[in-house]
């Protein structure tokens, strides 16, 4: 049974995690609203309360799953520690409207996020450094002195602070350099990418590879973006603080493609004609029943584990990228700086082909010629209905970080409400 929540969601449940309310309305009358809602993500939050505050649209929000926040959502596990359910989520722009957008809604605790790539060292154990590989990486993997060395003549060829890609350092005609190349292919990004997509090494499109870069730094953050931080309380009262407006109503464990209809141009919900913008950010295939066929995806496998010890690994994000099964762990108190002794959750990270199977998520979209042609058949179709509008990773069939699907829901309001 669906669960409808208005917005009337109390203070207390961003400051003390007491339950949200929830309010149920039979007999809605859907003629009230003005805008409709398929996804309580980036995309479908940020356009909603937009629409609802700074246009007075009485928006309805349908969510299929039971939460709001999308991919992003956290929430505490049986453990008591906060954990990203889909997948570790670290904020980070360089987007100033971004960034002041989303600090209504939040407070952000200052992290810098680190990686580090865990590898075999060659005599039975195992070690550690930093990705993307920079000088530190590089004294780690060939020792301090010749490390040091190594770091100084690529410095001398190519500036401090730089950020050379394999490619470029292949095409250098020192062969100590063109072997430096080779190492980080092998050892941190062939493994880590065939396990991440599926591919076998002749199959690794070369553009990318050619992109993987060596950071001639000792800057170990894996972002260098202005604004970095993780939400104060979490992903999820972000959300709910965002979608907590009279305009807005939620209704989630909803799926939007059992109430709409899309024919000859005329969007109707519940049977009735809609007339007001509908944003949707679930898959594009599925809004059109698949009817040119599945876009591909891939999909992930978390396996979460709850250790009695304070803490598992030295960083929020282990890399795994020559060996193991899993591409990467993540140790939740790492990342959202949580105070909790004696306990840790951690969750390795399997990266698998989407079937489309039930309880499947479709992740990544895999972008190629052929996808992309297959994806302009549906956003022809889409392009049919002049008030539909498609927004978001699933919806655009592209990987977009958080602050870029924000940044894209900002855009699409600004044109709505300029209507
Ligand atoms: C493993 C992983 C890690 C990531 N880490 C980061 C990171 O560290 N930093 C970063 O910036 N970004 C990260 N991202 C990207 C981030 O998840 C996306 O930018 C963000 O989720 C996109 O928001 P969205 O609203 O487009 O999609 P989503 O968050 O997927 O929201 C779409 C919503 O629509 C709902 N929906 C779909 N169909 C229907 C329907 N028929 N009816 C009702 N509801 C429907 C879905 O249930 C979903 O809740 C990561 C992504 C993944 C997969």
């Amino acid at each position: 049974m669906p669960a409808l929540w208005l917005a009337f969601l109390n203070d207390t449940i961003y400051n003390g995690g007491t339950e949200t309310q929830f309010e149920k309305q039979e007999g809605m009358d859907m003629a009230r609203f003005d805008a409709l809602v398929v996804g309580a993500g980036f995309a479908g939050a940020v356009t909603a309360r937009r629409l609802a505050e700074e246009g007075g649209k009485r928006v309805l929000v349908l969510e299929r799953r039971d939460h709001v926040g999308g991919n992003a959502y956290d929430c505490p596990d049986n453990a008591g520690i906060l954990i990203h359910q889909y997948g570790p989520h670290i904020f980070h722009t360089n987007s100033k409207r971004v960034f002041d957008y989303l600090s209504r809604f939040t407070q952000w605790l200052p992290y810098q996020h680190k990686v580090v790539a865990n590898i075999p060292d060659g005599k039975g154990g195992r070690m550690q450094y930093p990705v993307p590989f920079n000088l530190t990486s590089l004294e780690t993997a060939f020792g301090p002195g010749e490390g040091k060395r190594l770091g100084e003549k690529l410095i001398a060829a190519y500036g401090e602070e730089k950020k050379v890609t394999i490619l470029e350092l292949r095409q250098n005609p020192d062969p100590e350099i063109a072997a430096l190349a080779d190492y980080v292919y092998e050892h941190v990004f062939v493994h880590y990418t065939m396990k991440q997509w599926g591919q076998k090494p002749e199959e690794i499109d070369p553009n990318t590879t050619a992109r993987v870069p060596v950071f001639l730094s000792r800057d170990e953050r894996y972002f260098q973006d202005t604004y970095q931080g993780m939400p104060e309380k979490g992903y999820t009262p972000l959300f709910e603080h965002m979608l907590d407006h009279p305009n807005i109503t939620v209704e989630t464990g909803c799926d939007a493609l059992e109430r709409l209809g899309l024919k000859d141009g005329v969007i109707r919900l519940d049977g009735e004609v809609f007339e007001g913008p509908v944003i949707y950010s679930g898959q594009a295939d599925e809004l059109f029943a698949f009817q040119f066929g599945p876009l591909p995806y891939r999909t992930l496998d978390f396996g979460f584990e709850t250790l009695a010890q304070d803490y598992f690994q030295s960083h929020g994000t282990v890399n795994y990228t020559v060996d193991e099964p899993y591409t990467r762990i993540t140790e939740f108190k790492r990342l959202t700086g949580q105070e909790k002794a004696g306990v840790t959750t951690i969750m390795k990270e399997y990266s698998k082909a989407y079937t489309g199977d039930n309880g499947e998520i479709p992740y990544y979209a895999i972008i190629n010629e052929a996808n992309n042609a297959l994806y302009a058949k549906y956003k022809a179709e889409a392009d049919k209905f002049p008030g539909l509008h498609l927004l978001g990773r699933l919806a655009e069939y592209k990987y977009y970080n958080m602050d870029a699907i924000a940044l894209r829901a900002l855009e699409l309001a600004d044109r709505l409400l300029e209507k």
